[in-house]
């Protein structure tokens, strides 16, 4: 009687993670059928700032094959206690130069690099350690003063600058588009990865096109995107932020 109890609630702990992930992949495949493209091509990160790791394992339990952390700490407090490996875990947020070394072992790949400055800082600590790190270059599509990365007509010859740096290998392009701009930044950034692609810039691969957050990831689909975020769409609303 009382183990059956036990089983019961284990079982609906973060039930509503799982709901909300088949949910989320029946989304996705709708989506995907609707233009044309094939629901494999498109891969499911699950954002996990301000979530207990507990909760973050029930989105590992439901298949969820990558994690994104946007917080230095947050990520270094918490990534012990994920059943995930570092293969799994991507960083998504501002990465300050004197933090690299923080998160350097913990995570395979760096959304975003938003600078040149940090670019060479990463690849010089990668030769320190004799480690390899893949990276995206973050575009700040739509020009916004409070969001970091390249802009626009910027980023062919970023990507070329950081192609020549050892240690990085770059994977393509990610964006966290102005909100409710509709899909003229996704349309956008989708010429912009297809251009990156086409030039074929040595030692700079595009297979990477990392944008769509919880309110916009079907439009993102539509218009190329390969790997969509999602934090609140799988977690629920975060709480508000405290002020420092
Ligand atoms: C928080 C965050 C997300 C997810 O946002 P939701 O609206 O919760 O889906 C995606 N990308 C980045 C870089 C983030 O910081």
């Amino acid at each position: 009687m009382i183990k059956n109890q036990c089983e019961q609630s284990d079982q609906s702990f973060g039930w509503e993670i799982r709901q909300n992930i088949r949910e989320i992949r029946e989304n996705i495949k709708e989506a995907a059928f609707s233009c044309n493209r094939s629901e494999q091509d498109i891969e499911l990160m699950a954002v996990t700032k301000t979530v207990v790791p507990e909760r973050v394992n029930v989105a590992l339990e439901e298949g969820i094959s990558l994690l994104g952390e946007n917080r230095v700490q947050e990520l270094c407090q918490k990534a012990a206690f994920y059943r995930a490996s570092r293969e799994k875990i991507h960083f998504i947020g501002h990465l300050q130069t004197n933090k690299i070394r923080d998160i350097i072992e913990k995570v395979s790949m760096i959304e975003s690099v938003d600078s040149l400055h940090l670019a060479k800082a990463l690849s010089l600590e990668c030769e320190k350690r004799a480690v390899e790190m893949d990276v995206l270059l973050q575009v700040n599509i739509g020009k916004e003063e409070t969001k970091g990365g390249f802009y626009e007509e910027d980023v062919l010859e970023a990507m070329k600058r950081v192609a020549e740096l050892p240690r990085l290998q770059i994977r393509g392009l990610m964006a966290i588009p102005p909100r409710s701009s509709g899909t003229l930044y996704f349309q956008k950034m989708q010429e912009l990865f297809l251009l990156c692609k086409e030039l074929k810039i040595e030692r700079a691969e595009c297979s990477v096109l990392s944008m769509g957050m919880s309110d916009d990831y079907k439009e993102a689909i539509a218009y190329g995107s390969t790997q969509i975020r999602l934090g609140r769409a799988i977690f629920g609303e975060r709480p508000a932020v405290k002020p420092l």
